[in-house]
């Protein structure tokens, strides 16, 4: 009787206080934390190489992709690391995040995300957004970049500084190809009046990261502006096929 009592309690506590996360955001598996080891394999590839200046998956030896090579990655980062490669459910688990008002889903990935951020790089004085439009930030309700610089931000203790504006409603991103995506954001971004970043290292937080345009037009106002070093992190980013290294860097 004080038994089955308890493991009333238990429930009762249980659906009151915590819900106990047993399947994996990505595949809907069961699994011991939100992430399954096979998902972890499958789109993180932690064993896979980022190219240094913009993120990407590359294989082989060589520490930046043919594009950045060529010289056409972004100039003022001093390194991108992306969590995972933007495919599959990792990219419609970002979808959902973004633009099906979901946000909360990268509380369970806070352990994952903020480990690997750590270990790729340096640590910061301050964790800042890449910012939205005023009117993208009154349709979509939030900016899922601040949000995952919140999580890193508090996980860490580190200061969230939201101090990039959007100065221009630009043409989104996706719809464009490499050099318009250039041009589009051409002084898009500025640093709010009053805010004051000299010699600053500063992790710069994006949720994906495709040709780099926007995290490198971000990182210029940053390091005009007096930063030291600009570092990015971000959840998604391409990767890099060896036969046919362009394909991979727009999505
Ligand atoms: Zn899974
Ligand atoms: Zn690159």
């Amino acid at each position: 009787m004080a038994n089955k009592f308890f493991l009333q309690a238990k429930s009762i506590a249980e659906l009151l206080w915590y819900e106990e996360r047993k399947t994996c955001l990505l595949c809907g598996k069961q699994a011991s934390t939100s992430l399954c080891q096979d998902c972890r394999q499958l789109y993180f590839r932690p064993e896979q190489r980022r190219c240094l200046s913009c993120g990407k998956l590359i294989e082989g030896e060589a520490d930046r992709c043919q594009d950045c090579r060529d010289g056409n990655g972004p100039k003022f980062l001093s390194k991108v690391t992306a969590l995972g490669h933007y495919e599959g459910a990792w990219k419609q688990c970002i979808h959902n995040i973004k633009y099906k008002g979901q946000p909360y889903l990268l509380i369970g990935l806070a352990e994952y995300l903020t480990s690997w951020a750590v270990k790729q790089l340096p640590p910061p004085d301050s964790i800042v957004p890449v910012p939205l439009h005023p009117n993208r930030l009154a349709q979509r309700g939030f900016n899922q970049a601040e949000v995952l610089a919140s999580v890193l931000a508090g996980c860490l203790g580190i200061k969230l500084k939201d101090i990039l504006c959007r100065v221009k409603d630009t043409t989104p991103q996706s719809a464009l190809g490499r050099q318009e995506r250039l041009v589009n954001l051409r002084c898009a971004f500025s640093l709010k009046p009053g805010i004051q970043i000299k010699e600053e290292v500063i992790w710069l937080v994006d949720d994906v990261v495709t040709t780099a345009a926007t995290i490198g037009e971000c990182a210029a106002v940053l390091k005009e502006s007096g930063a030291q070093e600009v570092f990015a992190f971000c959840l998604g980013a391409g990767r890099e096929s060896p036969n046919n290294p362009d394909t991979a860097s727009i999505l």
